[in-house]
């Protein structure tokens, strides 16, 4: 089953809901950075959360998030766009706990709580959007959820979840993002509040194997929900040996020179998808004539 998300109005148009299954997706992630279990789950809610985000943006819009809460773990990076495409890394990708007192992989012990969430969304014409807030939970899921209602002024609810096999696999990773409309009334918004108190973990929604359709439909109710469209998400990374050979063309001809004497080669690796780019000897003496 590959990954995909829904965007979706429910209750007259007055809740916006996203959902996602990112299962493939975060498995990408974990692969390329050999992340383990806690930081697997670090990085793919917040991944889960950033490929909803860039659904809403338009066209070539983008965006990046990047958490600093000072744990462990380290910085978690993460790209997004309006394609469904997303992409991210963690500082420190070997990091693992315990489980926590609920059982569950204790993602707030590796990001730490003393630091930020900061997104900035890149809206075309040289302009940017930045939004930053404290982190409040260390968890990601009510992050994001602060992160809308404080610095996007967008009453909003977030869960985004990551279960993990026991040889580091992902078995399943997914989650939604609901927000209310200006102006929604009193009644729907009591409904809502009232639905995702009942409403079991997102985690076990996830282990359930509930499409993004059916996480809707189970959080919203089954005769609210109007689904709008439906759109494949993955691991994409933008890299690729050109560009990094232009990042060392732009290093100059002496810094290649250099590089050509002192190990013959080079290597290139991009921090968010981990992939490694050789560069031959004849291949800098190439690179250094372009820098000429
Ligand atoms: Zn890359």
């Amino acid at each position: 089953m590959s990954d995909y998300l829904v965007k979706a109005l429910a209750y007259n148009g007055q809740v916006r809901a996203y959902a996602a299954r990112t299962t493939g997706t975060v498995g990408e992630g974990q692969r390329r950075h050999y992340t383990w279990p806690t930081a697997s789950a670090a990085l793919g809610r917040a991944m889960t959360a950033g490929v909803m985000m860039g659904a809403m943006l338009k066209g070539d819009n983008k965006l990046t998030i990047k958490i600093e809460g000072g744990g462990p773990i380290g910085a978690i990076l993460v790209d997004s766009n309006a394609k469904g495409e997303v992409r991210g890394y963690v500082t420190n990708p070997q990091t693992h706990f315990d489980l926590n007192e609920q059982g569950k992989l204790d993602v707030r012990r590796a990001v730490g709580t003393e630091g930020t969430l900061t997104v900035v969304k890149d809206i075309g014409m040289r302009d940017h959007f930045t939004g930053q807030v404290p982190l409040i939970s260390g968890e990601l899921g009510e992050d994001f959820t602060y992160y809308f209602v404080t610095s996007e002024q967008v009453p909003s609810s977030v869960g985004v979840g990551v279960l993990v096999n026991p040889d580091n696999t992902i078995l399943a990773a997914g989650g939604f993002i609901l927000q209310l409309m200006p102006g929604t009334d009193e009644e729907t918004i009591t409904i809502i509040e009232n639905r995702l108190k009942e409403i079991p973990p997102i985690s076990k929604l996830i282990e359930q194997g509930l499409t993004p359709e059916e996480l809707l439909e189970t959080i919203l109710g089954k005769d609210q929900v109007k689904f709008l469209e439906k759109m494949p998400v993955s691991f994409t990374c933008t890299c690729s040996k050109d560009r990094f050979a232009n990042a060392i063309i732009s290093l100059g001809k002496n810094e290649i020179q250099e590089m050509i004497e002192e190990d013959g080669q080079a290597e290139a690796s991009c921090h968010f998808c981990n992939e490694k780019y050789h560069y031959s000897k004849e291949e800098l003496e190439e690179l250094k004539k372009e820098a000429e």
